[in-house]
């Protein structure tokens, strides 16, 4: 699941980012409202965490123009502002939700699971495939059945992997699906280590390589 959060307050964004990516998210932070839309333009979301207070354009423009744009990517709105007029103004404007702060980060992810859920209407989510069930609304995967727990990272490789079984990641694009714009780089052989881990727990011939090229899971 990759989010968009647009927010300019520093501690408020990075508590979430922090707790988000310990959740299995991915994030990506803009701090004003304009490149908040341009990033809305130029990528697809999950969903979007939305300040309404932003410098340059505000969180209710970046809304209004996401949805001229008949984009219907869930929209959580983060406000202080908590007086019914705004509220109201963000539902009208095609809000999903708001939260009000300061808030709960259990909260957060609560509204997050239930607008989600929504979001896929009555259709089950989840991605099933040889034997794998991977739930990205629960963040929960099964093997023939059984459980199986793997770290958010691991994860967001499989998940990558399953929504196109049979083509080829490079580890380069693995990478981008697993950090954000703008966070530190990445170890060199991160994506092997989750690739290895997700052998292991999953089975060895759950994932292969295509030496050189990068790793599917087959068709
Ligand atoms: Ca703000």
């Amino acid at each position: 699941m990759r989010v968009l959060l647009v927010e300019d307050d520093q501690m408020i964004a990075q508590g979430l980012q922090t707790a988000l990516r310990q959740e299995g998210y991915t994030i990506d932070w803009m701090r004003d409202g304009n490149s908040g839309t341009a990033a809305l333009r130029a990528e697809h979301f999950d969903l979007v965490l939305l300040d309404l207070g932003l410098p340059g354009r505000d969180g209710l423009e970046v809304l209004r123009d996401l949805r001229r744009r008949n984009d219907a990517t869930p929209v959580l709105i983060l406000t202080a502002r908590d007086e019914l007029p705004d509220r109201v103004a963000g539902l009208d404007a095609g809000a999903d939700d708001y939260i009000v702060k300061p808030f709960d980060l259990d909260e957060v992810t609560a509204r997050m699971r239930s607008v989600l859920r929504r979001a896929a209407g009555r259709g089950d989510p989840a991605i099933q495939h040889r034997g794998i069930r991977l739930d990205p609304v629960t963040h929960s995967v099964e093997r023939d059945g059984a459980p199986v727990l793997l770290s958010a990272h691991e994860f967001a490789v499989l998940e990558a992997l399953l929504q196109r079984p049979g083509a080829v990641l490079s580890r380069a694009q693995l990478e981008d699906r697993l950090y954000g714009w703008g966070e530190q780089q990445v170890e060199s052989n991160a994506v092997e280590v989750y690739i290895h881990a997700l052998r292991r727990k999953l089975g060895s011939d759950a994932i292969r390589t295509l030496r050189g090229v990068g790793y599917f899971v087959p068709a």
